[in-house]
């Protein structure tokens, strides 16, 4: 799911509401599922009325889903760990957080919080059906929307990784063998089989019961899940290969530079000739600039000639910078999540705009990259503490 193809909606209690283009797709099919559903079963309405409700009950189910991600990011906040941002998508709801809880009992409160206020929606909305009988629109609404709740909550208790109740089955066995890693690879063991338990109860559904699109839709939630756990796990070896390895371990001590004013066509001669793909741009030995083969070819070929280094590096302002001590696996995802192949490494210049600080060294995707193979064939440090 990449966060380009998301239009923000909104922002409630501060927390930025994202949809994602695939959540379009689920929202016309549920709409038209349920205008189908009360067509059938509501004669007496007119068909504006089927449609309309049809319409309002799907949206108040995606915003139970937005009730059920909030939860979550209410209670990560009071363990201070922030929230970026909650986004709908095709199989639902997801709270993007900025790092891991750092205690069991923080994960398995903060995934509990989903499903009990899922739960809690059930029972409002099925209080409601005890005013409004079934008839009425307002209790063929709550009616539906009790009865997805609900399910919602028991699906998402389910013991598999990336479910909440994945989350709960890792937080307790981390609380219980104080074993992280461990209990990672657990939870995404049981996420896999809940998603082939998925596949296969879809296929013998739309077998046994001739229903093909709702066989195919388990079937479908299972294949997302089991992409999800193998991601979560890898997730977990890049985190193991990587741990107590910094910035300073991996980067190259070389730091190519070229001037602002030669022409993007000298650049590229440069490149073509060393390999470097990247630079950092100097005028009399001040930094002003980064430069990259990827940044040259966002300008046609023909202008090269006529332009100048300087008119299209990424500004000295604009740089990312990493420190010497960073540990590489922040430093990886900030690298993938600003889209960037490389990072001047800094030492020194304590205030923030780096005005006392030297440039030590270049890290790449790649030398992290490398370290990782190679630590996957070597095998781990041993700890030396
Ligand atoms: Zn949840």
């Amino acid at each position: 799911m990449s966060p380009g193809s998301s239009l923000r909606i909104g922002r409630i209690l501060g927390i930025p509401i994202y949809v994602h283009a695939s959540w379009v797709i689920i929202f016309v099919l549920i709409t038209m599922s349920l205008g189908a559903q009360f067509t059938q079963q509501h004669p007496q309405w007119t068909s504006t009325q089927h449609w309309s409700v049809g319409v309002l009950t799907s949206l108040l189910f995606f915003a139970s889903i937005i009730f059920h991600e909030l939860s979550h990011s209410m209670v990560a906040r009071v363990y201070k760990i922030r929230v970026e941002s909650i986004t709908l998508f095709v199989f639902g709801g997801v709270a993007r957080i900025t790092q891991d809880p750092t205690k069991a009992i923080q994960e398995f409160n903060i995934a509990i919080a989903g499903p009990i206020a899922s739960l809690f929606l059930g029972g409002v909305f099925f209080a409601l059906t005890l005013f409004f009988p079934y008839g009425t629109m307002t209790g063929a609404l709550a009616l539906w929307l009790s009865g997805i709740n609900v399910l919602l909550a028991v699906f998402n208790l389910l013991p598999g990784f990336p479910l909440d109740g994945g989350r709960i089955f890792r937080a307790i066995v981390w609380g219980v063998t104080k074993d992280f890693t461990r209990a990672t690879k657990m939870a995404g063991t049981s996420g896999k089989l809940v998603a082939y338990g998925m596949i296969v109860f879809g296929a013998g559904y739309a077998l046994s019961t001739g229903q093909w699109q709702a066989g195919l839709w388990y079937a479908f939630i299972g294949w997302f899940l089991l992409n999800a756990a193998q991601e979560s796990v890898a997730q977990i070896v890049v985190r193991e290969t990587l741990s107590g390895l910094h910035a300073a371990d991996v980067m190259s001590q070389e730091v190519p530079m070229v001037p602002r004013d030669i022409s993007l066509e000298d650049y590229s001669q440069e490149v073509l000739r060393t390999g470097r793909r990247c630079h950092l741009v100097v005028t009399d030995d001040r930094l002003v600039g980064m430069m990259n083969v990827h940044t040259l070819n966002t300008v046609p070929r023909d202008e090269w000639a006529n332009m100048s280094v300087q008119a299209v590096m990424i500004p000295r302002d604009k740089i990312l910078w990493a420190r010497p001590e960073e540990p590489l696996l922040g430093l990886l995802e900030r690298l993938l999540a600003a889209d960037i192949n490389q990072m001047p490494v800094v030492s020194g210049g304590e205030n923030g705009d780096n005005s006392g600080a030297h440039i030590i060294g270049m890290i790449t995707r790649d030398s992290i990259l490398r370290v990782m193979r190679t630590r996957a064939e070597v095998g781990p440090l041993l700890p030396t503490k």
